[in-house]
């Protein structure tokens, strides 16, 4: 199995804890405002094999608290499940990024520890969410049943949503409120523009919108951002 990139520190990816963040390739979705679409689409050439990758993390044993695993969708593969193991079998801590789309390995990293804190995506209201997952039509069932099995609360979770004027209005907000009532954590994320973003003209938020739609999401959450 390859390895499609690796930040070898970070303060921002896992919360409370120096990490690395490592990128698996891949994703089912194809989010027109993707940070990381060479990655996602598979076009991308790896950096690096899971051997290295583990000799790279027995280095760092006491340096680094933890592992970021993001992609791509880290869960689009089962392989990458035997990656986490390996990772929690040499100790570490592992932060696991998904966009809900495979909750019968979600519900396996939970079942057997091999996730500490999962974010899972929120794109958009039910029905924006195949046009802001960049996809012609999609079948919401597993992604609701990710949201069902995080709020379980048995692993430490977020949701996340990165808002983008283009595809977010109150009424997406509204829908989401209903959808994550009770969550623990969510944040809001403000898109930002990159040379990777594969769709020109999309653009953040006001800043007034956000922390309006933060206000609108308050009471559906115990505990609310905005990055
Ligand atoms: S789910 Fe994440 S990795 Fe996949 S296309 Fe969307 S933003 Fe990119």
């Amino acid at each position: 199995m390859m390895i499609y990139g690796l930040q070898k520190l970070t303060l921002l990816d896992f919360p409370g804890r120096v990490a690395c963040t490592v990128f698996l390739g891949g994703c089912d979705m194809r989010c027109p405002f993707c940070h990381n679409s060479e990655i996602a689409e598979g076009k991308a050439p790896p950096v690096m094999s899971e051997a290295e990758l583990l000799s790279f993390l027995e280095k760092r044993k006491g340096l680094l608290e933890g592992v970021a695993v993001t992609g791509g969708e880290p869960l689009l593969r089962e392989e990458h499940l035997e990656l986490l193991r390996r990772i929690r079998e040499m100790g570490y801590p592992v932060k696991l990024d998904t966009n809900g789309t495979h909750p019968e390995r979600l519900a396996r990293v939970l079942s057997e520890g091999l996730a500490q804190y999962v974010a899972m995506d929120i794109k958009n209201s039910p029905a924006r969410y195949a046009e802001t997952a960049g996809l012609k039509q999609m079948d919401l069932a597993p992604v609701r049943e990710s949201v069902r099995l995080l709020m379980r609360g048995e692993t430490e979770y977020e949701f996340r949503t990165t808002v983008v004027k283009e595809l977010h209005d109150d009424e997406s907000i509204r829908a989401i409120g209903e959808w994550i009532d009770g969550a623990a954590r969510y944040y809001l994320q403000k898109f930002t523009d990159r040379e990777t973003v594969p769709y020109e003209g999309f653009h953040a938020p006001a800043e007034e919108q956000m922390n309006r739609w933060a206000e609108m999401l308050r009471p559906h959450v115990k505990e609310i951002g905005i990055r």
